[in-house]
């Protein structure tokens, strides 16, 4: 059995990662946390592209650990702020992971924006590293519009907010299954697999 790591500190993403390769059962990869490992400086996400980011998470993984690693970066892009949040969805408020503060921030600045320009889409960039060999970079994009307030208790971030096109309800209301089916993270991550299943050979 291989050993591949999951680099992710956010525990909410943590288990949709996981929830995703596991239901895909690539076979012979047992799939790790951070907490699995010895603990290794973890350099902050400075990147201008979640694609940089992906990128060095998967690669400081890989090179502390040696063990193939696999990392996301994910945010939302918001048509009518140019695309950000972007990189900086994570800390949109001022303070790294206040999902709360984030959300209300978010909703507030799109008060005057009209329904037809509510447009947004969820992205997710996976890294696959493997320790002296093989990099590759995947996205997934999840489009939808941003309600005019929260609805929903399930998923986390700005699921609360977005409307997945062609659906009616917030990315929180919908099951794990539902979500992992259309997200961009599960997207993303089902572009990788055929590379694991190859590296666990
Ligand atoms: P990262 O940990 O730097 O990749 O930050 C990702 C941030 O983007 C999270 O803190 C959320 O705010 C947002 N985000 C990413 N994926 C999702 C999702 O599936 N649902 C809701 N918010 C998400």
């Amino acid at each position: 059995m291989s050993r591949v790591l999951v680099a992710s500190r956010n525990a909410k993403k943590l288990k949709e990662l996981r929830r995703i390769l596991d239901e895909a059962g690539v076979a012979g990869v047992e799939i790790v946390g951070l907490d699995d490992v010895p603990p290794y400086d973890e350099a902050p996400e400075t990147g201008a592209t979640f694609e940089e980011n992906a990128l060095a998470k998967a690669r400081d993984g890989a090179a502390a650990t040696g063990l193939p690693c696999v990392a996301d970066d994910s945010g939302i892009e918001v048509d009518a702020l140019n695309g950000m949040p972007g990189v900086l969805s994570a800390r949109w408020a001022g303070r790294h992971g206040d999902d709360a503060a984030n959300n209300a921030l978010l909703l507030g600045q799109l008060g005057d924006v009209p329904d037809e320009r509510r447009g947004a889409r969820f992205v997710s960039t996976c890294a696959l590293v493997v320790p002296g060999g093989a990099e590759l970079v995947v996205r997934g994009e999840w489009p939808g519009v941003i309600a005019r307030k929260p609805v929903g208790e399930g998923g986390f971030g700005y699921d609360p907010l977005f409307v997945p096109e062609g659906g009616e309800v917030s990315a929180a209301q919908l099951t794990p299954a539902e979500k992992d089916a259309a997200s961009h993270r599960g997207r993303a991550l089902r572009q990788l697999l055929p590379a694991l299943a190859e590296f666990a050979g």
